[in-house]
């Protein structure tokens, strides 16, 4: 029995191994290990964080699991279009559209009844 257990749990540590590889100073040997700009320019190691979320279809805000066919979470999709909106100045909304959806259908999901934006 521990010589079972000691196998399984050798077999989830090698399984769970999903940490990149690194070179003596630390820094992660990947694609975007040499990436640049358009301009030829090197690419900051923000904008390579940035990438790699992006590669591993995170959110590149935060680290929640991306929408499907989109680079952000339904939290920061939300945020990125009220922005919009108070930098345009829009007065009518596209209450079909994607975002609207998935914002309404989580508010049933958690419970909380009517949107703030219906008056
Ligand atoms: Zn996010």
């Amino acid at each position: 029995m521990v010589q079972m257990r000691k196998n399984n749990e050798t077999t989830i540590r090698s399984s769970r191994s999903t940490a990149p590889k690194k070179d003596k100073k630390g820094r992660i040997l990947d694609k975007f290990k040499n990436a640049k700009k358009a301009d030829g320019t090197p690419m900051s190691r923000q904008q390579k964080h940035m990438l790699r979320k992006r590669a591993k279809s995170m959110c590149w805000i935060c680290t929640e699991p991306a929408l499907a066919d989109c680079t952000l979470c339904l939290t920061h999709l939300v945020a990125n279009r009220e922005r919009a909106r108070k930098k345009i100045g829009c007065k009518s909304r596209h209450l079909r559209s994607t975002s609207y959806t998935l914002e309404n259908l989580r508010r049933q999901l958690r419970g909380i009844r009517g949107s703030q934006f219906s008056k």
